[in-house]
């Protein structure tokens, strides 16, 4: 395993070059999710050249696509890439270098393929990371479906083998009152501004409440069209998170009941509308981590201990769930950035995110290499994720 380990990473440094120009490029044209039409045209475009067969535009998602390559008969491992930038702000989550970390892992192995163990390598295109969700579809349309392993990277501002994730659902209030002359009549209104405030307020209170870990937070959408009318509709949209299901299933509960109070109040009336796009949390598992940590350390990676208090939410989080799945963070930046900022968005760009982008793609390839060619690796895996909740 040991020679085919240095030839992946040599081939990888062969395509530095041009990943890094790859993931340059998408970053200097942002895409919001759903929308990543050239950043997915690229990869595929990438994948083909180096051998892949690419199927664009997978489970009715036009920015998706799935790429593969097979060896034989063996187990199917998943590299997904994620490409879809932030409203306003650009690439400021760095999914141009988990793109390129991905297709750069695909290539290598490509490069390699004679020599690998038997089965099948497959780059899964995945849009719309940032809200819309675009791993669920891909798992409703079967994308997952008979892969045995999965694995992405994600940019940080150090290298951490695992991060939890919070599950977060979406839930948005529609509040309909009655339009009135705010000053003339304004007895004859029913105010749904109002209940949208009440329920900020209910919300607000409800949150000394919870867990620690747990995260409430929303905004007013709709507020009125002008202050001489009472306002006849209004809205408001609440992101619930949570590190267990069961929980954020509670705590929906509860954040509807503070909309319920609300629209009783002020006798306005309520329409709950579900986005059908919860994140679920993600699941720890340690032999495959272990894989992880090993290529890492191999590469010359200093591992830091995980970050018990910033948690976010990612769609991956849903691949976990399904199939062994792992999302190691990678140093892109200098400590103490966070990502989603200026400063990140900055840092996605320079050699310190080549960098972690190549030694990423290498550990990834290193670990597809392990999973294909350790069938008792896999089992070990596949057991721990059946026991692991
Ligand atoms: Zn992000
Ligand atoms: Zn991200």
């Amino acid at each position: 395993m040991s020679a085919i380990k240095d030839e992946i990473a040599q081939a990888v440094d062969r395509l530095g070059d041009e990943l890094e120009a790859l993931s340059h490029r998408i970053h200097a044209n942002p895409e919001l999710g759903y929308q990543e039409v050239k950043a997915s045209g690229w990869l595929a475009e990438f994948l083909a050249a180096h051998g892949f067969r690419v199927e664009r535009g997978v489970a009715g998602v036009e920015t998706a696509f799935r790429a593969e390559i097979a060896t034989g008969d063996g187990p199917t491992i998943a590299i997904m890439c994620e490409y879809d930038a932030l409203p306003g702000i650009g690439h400021a989550c760095g999914h141009n270098v988990i793109a390129t970390a991905g297709a750069g892992a695909g290539a290598a192995l490509a490069a390699l393929r004679d020599r690998l163990p038997k089965g099948r390598l497959l780059v899964v295109g995945t849009p719309a990371e940032e809200g819309g969700g675009g791993k669920i579809r891909l798992i409703r349309g079967g994308v997952f479906e008979r892969v045995d392993a999965a694995m992405m990277i994600h940019g940080w501002d150090r290298w951490i083998p695992h991060q939890d994730l919070l599950g977060v659902d979406r839930m948005t209030f529609e509040f309909t009152g009655k339009a009135a002359h705010a000053s003339a009549d304004p007895w004859e209104g029913v105010n749904a501004l109002d209940a949208a405030v009440q329920t900020y307020n209910n919300v607000s209170m409800l949150r000394q409440q919870v867990r620690p870990t747990a995260r409430i937070h929303g905004i007013i959408n709709h507020g009125g069209v002008a202050p001489n009318i009472i306002p006849e509709f209004a809205a408001t949209t609440f992101y619930v998170r949570a590190a267990e299901i069961p929980y954020l299933r509670e705590l929906k509960r509860r954040v509807a009941a503070c909309a319920e109070a609300a629209a009783k109040a002020t006798g306005t009336t309520l329409k709950v509308v579900e986005h059908d796009t919860a994140y679920e949390p993600m699941k720890r598992l340690e032999r495959y981590l272990d894989v992880w940590r090993e290529n890492a350390r191999r590469l010359g990676v200093t591992l830091s201990a995980e970050v018990k208090d910033r948690l976010g939410s990612s769609d991956v989080g849903n691949v976990s769930q399904v199939v062994p799945t792992i999302q190691p963070l990678v140093k892109i930046a200098p400590d103490g950035t966070p990502i989603h900022s200026r400063p990140f968005l900055e840092a996605a760009v320079t050699k310190l995110a080549r960098d972690g982008m190549l030694t990423a793609a290498k550990a990834m390839a290193m670990t597809a290499v392990d999973l294909l060619g350790d069938g008792g690796l896999l089992d070990k895996i596949r057991q721990e994720f059946r026991s692991t909740s």
